[in-house]
């Protein structure tokens, strides 16, 4: 296809064309797939913000297809594992006792599994509305009897320590004495991603067992290294009606497992329902003694299902309020948005202001990347920030809460200042491995991942974008601003400066793209300028430099004295930020990083006709002998990422002070460059090239954008999701629509727009928080209509549609006609 100047094809990623599981707010799958279960139990997962069960069914165990999984935040646990006669240290979120187990066995019957039945119907859903997990199976088992069984099954929004299942059961074609097993296990591993299968993956003591009156059963674990204690407690009843059945129990219990069977009469036609609800604790909440009574007495004391489910209910209508996001275009889109929504407030509810958690990049349904912390938050924080800032906050305290050791990492690496670790855990030390699994070779290669020092310019962008949007002083004074200035003063220390340039460089780090470690037959890691992190640098140093003055005068000079900070210092700050080094080749093409021009092309027609999918040509070409630092192969976004984090003004006023040029085709061309170089080997990058498209390319942008909000869905890398959703990416379409589509951005104060909605998309229409103020958004391609609610409304805020700016105070609103750039707005009423 012959390509046009200034558009970009879509060559590398096909968009894809999933079954359609989605309509009406339900993710629904009809009829079992076990090639598929590992992603349905992923997209069909509960969670609360604090602890996060995977759509795993009921009745089965880790066996290859099925894998229950529960994980709550900052659970983790370090292993040793000897591999090839080297400790290789880990540090895991930890799976959770499977609280999940309820088996039902007809007369002496084996328990009910899919495999050893016919199964007549099956249906697999999630009721993405209020976060309820479904399953309906009709199944005639050998010797010919049919039964019926529904079970719903949620982990509640409303009561963060609880969750529920119900199943209805109704024999369909006999009577006969039935016995359910309801069980907490807690002989689980760590053995949900293949490609740690080598790698230690017990985390669990067992302490004990224990029973609190005839219907609740607990267990308590610790784990191994961390000393974490983790108890579950579970109250099983069976009803017939609303008449509860006096069933005989029988207790069966060991050091990890409890199990109660309850045994009665089942007629013919007649269903019974059978309710298990749970209570989990954690030593890590606050207001707790012995976590196995805590779980014990709040189990008897918890609501009935339908009260549970009901409180869970209202709650779910609270989190729509604020976080919905209603477009008029493809009835698809809609729904993924909205499962989007449902699976970020999984991982980040109100709940989680109140926990020292950070954001797991795979969220709480599995175990890839072990459940660690990444630069990801970027985007994800954008979308909470404006939403939920309380829960924004906590996630930035997360980081403050590790200061100390970015301190120590710093310190121990020869450098000033704070250096927060590429991969973070419990305690903020460097959890990234040295070595990774090439599952395409089988090989154990170095990984160098951890020299991407930019995750620290991504935490110093996160506190000032949250200050923009919260004005939340009081964080920026007792926590924001020494993050922020122990990360420049990181930088500081890690750039020199070079004499014959007149600039200053850093070297030995690594972009996002991490394709590239180091130089090709370097013995040394890292590369030297890459310019995304030389531009953050730049960006990062100016901020630094005024936000001593936005605290209190007393506060600034507290800060100033306890971390020595001369004037020299703040001079060397604001004279980086004129004069850090962007590469450059070409006619105007930014270099990734300096040299990468000298790089060898790669022949992607080959690989793609080889390979089919070379997403991740990295392990394609190591698999080979081959190394992909040899060419100009990009895995994601890199330099692009400057395109997607700025504005074209703040952009090019950027470059100005740098004294470099910026040129109106600066972005289109550099886009283009180097979308035609990446595999969009990771799912941001689908992201970040359909955000910076908005504004190049609507309809280029919008096929990338349906790729993004596919990816999970679709498991369009084949096979990452079912190790857990792609939260960076799930959080990312949501701020992709206010932030690209719908062009919210801050500036001066203001919340101002610039609307670019793609053809596809009719109207957006969205609630926020701007400094403390709610704020209803709604915009189509002719208008713009902001209004202030009455509602808990602190102070008028101002907003901004091009140069005309409004104050609104509450119950006001104003509607701005959209119109082409360069035209004079028009403000229609207010
Ligand atoms: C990406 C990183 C990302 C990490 C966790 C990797 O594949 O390259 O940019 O932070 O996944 O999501």
């Amino acid at each position: 296809m012959p390509r046009r100047r200034g558009r970009i094809a879509l060559d590398t990623v096909q968009p894809p064309h999933p079954e359609n599981p989605v309509s009406g707010f339900t993710l629904a799958y009809e009829g079992f797939d076990s090639n598929q279960e590992g992603v349905r139990e992923v997209l069909t997962s509960t969670g609360n913000g604090y602890l996060c069960t995977r759509g795993a069914a009921e009745w089965e165990n880790a066996d290859g297809v099925h894998y229950p999984g529960t994980y709550s935040h900052g659970v983790y646990n370090r292993e040793t594992t000897i591999l090839g006669g080297r400790p290789v240290l880990n540090e895991d979120l930890v799976n959770l006792p499977n609280w999940l187990v309820l088996q039902v066995r007809a007369e002496d019957d084996e328990a009910f599994r899919l495999a050893d039945v016919e199964v007549l119907s099956y249906r697999h859903a999630l009721d993405v509305s209020i976060g309820v997990v479904l399953r309906d199976v009709r199944y005639r088992d050998r010797v010919g009897r049919e039964t019926a069984l529904r079970s719903r099954r949620f982990v509640s929004l409303a009561d963060v320590h609880h969750g529920g299942i119900e199943w209805t059961l109704t024999p369909e074609n006999w009577s006969g004495r039935v016995q359910i097993v309801s069980a907490i296990d807690g002989r689980i591993m760590n053995s949900g991603v293949a490609r740690y299968g080598q790698l230690e993956g017990r985390h669990l003591n067992p302490i004990g067992p224990r029973t609190f009156g005839p219907e609740v059963i607990g267990l308590k674990v610790e784990t191994r290294q961390s000393n974490l204690y983790i108890s579950q407690a579970a109250r099983t009843r069976v009803f017939d009606g609303d008449q509860q059945l006096d069933a005989q129990r029988r207790l069966y219990q060991m050091e990890d497992y409890i199990q109660q069977v309850l045994v009665f009469d089942v007629r013919q036609g007649s269903s019974v329902r059978i309710e298990k609800t749970v209570a989990f604790y954690t030593s890590r909440d606050p207001a707790i003694s012995d976590t196995l009574v805590k779980a014990g007495t709040s189990a008897r004391r918890y609501l009935d299902f339908a009260g549970a489910l009901e409180r869970h209910a209202s709650a779910w209508e609270e989190a729509w309020r604020v976080c919905d996001l209603e477009v008029s275009c493809d009835e698809r889109v809609q729904l993924l948005l909205r499962l989007h929504v449902n699976h970020v407030v999984q991982v980040c509810s109100r709940h989680t202001a109140d926990l020292d958690a950070g954001v797991p990049a795979r969220g709480l349904n599995g175990e890839a990347y072990r459940g660690h912390v990444f630069w990801d938050e970027l985007f994800i924080l954008p979308f909470l920030t404006v939403r939920m800032p309380e829960v924004a906050r906590a996630l930035l305290m997360y980081r403050y809460r590790r200061l100390g050791e970015a301190r120590s990492s710093a310190r121990d690496a020869g450098l000033l200042g704070a250096m927060f670790p590429w991969q973070s855990g419990s305690e903020g030390v460097e959890e990234t491995q040295e070595v990774h699994l090439n599952p395409v070779s089988g090989h154990w290669d170095p990984d160098l991942s951890r020299n991407q020092r930019h995750v620290n310019a991504a935490i110093f962008y996160n506190i000032w974008h949250y200050y923009q949007a919260t004005h939340d002083l009081a964080f920026l004074r007792d926590y924001g601003a020494e993050m922020m200035l122990e990360i420049t003063r990181f930088w500081a220390s890690l750039a020199h400066f070079n004499a014959e340039r007149e600039r200053y460089e850093i070297h030995g780090v690594m972009g996002p793209d991490e394709f590239h470690e180091k130089y090709p037959g370097a013995n040394e890691g890292g590369l030297h300028n890459n310019a995304y992190t030389n531009v953050m640098v730049a960006w990062l140093c100016g901020i630094a430099c005024q936000v001593l003055s936005l605290l209190p005068a007393t506060r600034a000079k507290a800060l100033r004295d306890e971390f020595q900070i001369g004037d020299d210092e703040l001079r060397r700050w604001e004279d980086m930020a004129a004069r850090m080094f962007v590469p450059f080749h070409d006619e105007g093409i930014i270099s990734q990083f300096e040299g990468y021009e000298a790089l060898e092309e790669l022949d992607w027609d080959r690989y793609r006709e080889k390979y089919g999918n070379i997403q991740r040509l990295d392990r394609i070409l190591r698999a080979e002998g081959d190394d992909p630092n040899r060419y100009r192969v990009t895995k994601q976004a890199d330099t692009v990422m400057l395109f997607f984090l700025f504005r074209e003004e703040e952009l090019s006023s950027l470059f100005a002070r740098l004294g470099y040029e910026y040129r109106p085709d600066t972005a289109s061309t550099n886009v283009a460059y180097y979308d035609r170089r990446t595999s969009h080997g990771s799912t941001l990058s689908f992201l970040t090239h359909a955000g910076v498209l908005a504004r190049l390319d609507p309809g280029n942008s919008w096929r990338r954008f349906l790729v993004a909000l596919e990816s999970d869905v679709a498991d369009v890398q084949g096979g990452t999701t079912k190790e857990g959703i792609h939260l960076g990416v799930m959080a990312g379409t949501l701020d992709l629509v206010q932030r690209m589509y719908a062009g919210a951005f801050i500036r001066d104060g203001v919340l101002c727009f610039e609307p670019r909605l793609p053809e596809e998309l009719e109207r957006v229409s969205f609630a926020m928080q701007f400094h403390g103020t709610p704020v209803h958004v709604t915009v189509t391609h002719d208008e713009l209509t902001l209004s202030v609610g009455r509602e808990g409304v602190t102070r008028p805020i101002r907003v901004g549609f091009a140069d005309d700016v409004q104050e609104l105070a509450a119950g006001q609103s104003c509607t701005f006609q959209v119109q082409a750039p360069g035209e004079t707005p028009e403000r229609l009423q207010d």
